[in-house]
């Protein structure tokens, strides 16, 4: 006998995805064109027609706990091919938005990065305490060097005696690193709760409707998962099988590579700087440099075609403040951090240090809200893919 499902439908959900780019899951009539049109969707249990369907009733428990969301890749195909123009890739997106703020903590910070309403706050929390830590260093610095000179390596005025434009000399390095060292540790913190809760609730998920055969989780074979489908993310074979928007694959890969490349360069950077006890800024020579320098330029060209191609597509793939926030705070980190550079070399020293400046509000603003912002997939559709590989979902 099939067994009965009482749907409990979620108004405010409905609500949230029509207001995050959802607003035209209700035009489904169920046709199943997305399904068959959408080029990575498993044989068993295809995405996205019943996700419309659970959408348009409601059934929030049901999709954010859902790995399949995950799975899609925003390509587009499915919009295209929709004779009711449901635009479930949209519906998809707007669902994820909602999973990443279910799951993030705190909660309020996690609105705040859906509400153009609270940009001022997200941009003007960070300027003003970078604006106070510059003028600490400005006026202070040989004051905080007498007070810690406990500390073996603590120095404020580390170039003097030759003038060489230095960002510490602005905006103290210890002072730089006491705001980003426990913001990093404390968004460390809020992701593995999180995607601890996800990984256990689309294991249950996946346990419930029958998708996977293994009832306990092995955490020995998701990590041999993961090893394996790490190389299907850096070479992008799943947006490659797209056809709508296969353009965003480059731009997308040259963004990914180079935060990459500049997690590296900072971890190195770090080492130094507090190992080594070697303050910047380093030659242009170093090859860490260069490739500081090329994983710049890739993040404002990757960015900026990822902008372009919004911008070209407005009419068939709606963009919504969600997507222009973190497009618009990765493009202004890699263009603040290429003009810091290039105005420090230039010798344009208060120029430089306005940049940098800025540079910090970004890294602030792409940092501190990762957890929170659309940024957020990175680590939520590396688990989806994961999770899929270890369960054998094809
Ligand atoms: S979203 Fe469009 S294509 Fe998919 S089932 Fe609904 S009407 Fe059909
Ligand atoms: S947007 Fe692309 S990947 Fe996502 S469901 Fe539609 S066709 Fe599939």
């Amino acid at each position: 006998m099939t067994e009965k499902y009482l749907a409990q439908p979620d108004l405010d959900f409905i609500a949230q995805v029509r207001g995050l780019g959802g607003e035209t899951l209700k035009k489904c009539y169920q046709c199943a064109t997305c399904s068959v049109a959408c080029p990575i969707a498993p044989e068993d249990s295809p995405f996205p027609r019943k996700e419309m369907i659970a959408a348009s009733w409601g059934l929030k428990d049901k999709l954010i706990c859902s790995g399949d969301i995950w799975l899609c890749h925003e390509c587009g195909d499915c919009s295209d091919l929709c004779p009711r123009g449901a635009a479930p890739g949209d519906v998809l997106s707007a669902i994820r938005s909602v999973a990443i703020t279910e799951y993030a903590r705190p909660k309020a910070l996690a609105n705040a990065v859906t509400d153009p309403k609270k940009l001022p706050f997200l941009l003007g929390i960070p300027a003003i305490w970078f604006a106070i830590l510059a003028f600490i260093t400005m006026t202070a610095g040989e004051t905080m060097t007498k007070i810690f000179e406990f500390i073996p390596f603590f120095d404020w005025a580390q170039h003097e005696g030759e003038h060489v434009i230095a960002q510490a000399d602005f905006f103290s390095t210890w002072f730089v690193d006491l705001t980003f060292v426990p913001t990093a540790t404390a968004v460390a913190i809020i992701f593995f709760l999180s995607l601890k809760n996800f990984l256990n609730d689309i294991h249950e998920n996946a346990v419930l409707e029958g998708k996977t055969d293994k009832t306990t989780l092995n955490y020995k074979e998701f990590f041999q998962a993961l090893i394996r489908v790490i190389p299907t993310i850096l070479r992008h074979d799943k947006f490659n099988e797209c056809e709508s928007n296969k353009d965003r694959a480059t731009p997308h890969m040259m963004v990914l590579f180079s935060f990459i490349g500049l997690f590296i360069v900072t971890a190195i950077f770090f080492i130094v700087l507090y190992v080594f006890q070697t303050p910047g800024p380093y030659s242009q020579l170093n090859p860490v440099k260069w490739l500081a320098n090329i994983s710049g330029v890739a993040l404002v060209i990757g960015s900026g075609l990822m902008i372009k191609n919004r911008l070209d597509k407005k009419e068939e793939q709606l963009t919504y403040y969600k997507d222009w926030f973190i497009l618009g705070v990765v493009f202004a980190l890699g263009l603040t951090g290429m003009l810091t550079e290039m105005t420090r070399l230039a010798h344009l020293e208060y120029i430089s240090y306005f940049f940098y400046y800025l540079h910090l509000i970004a890294i602030f603003n792409l940092f501190a809200f990762l957890p929170f912002s659309k940024m957020a997939h990175l680590v939520y559709r590396l688990t989806a893919m994961t999770y899929a590989e270890y369960s054998n979902r094809k």
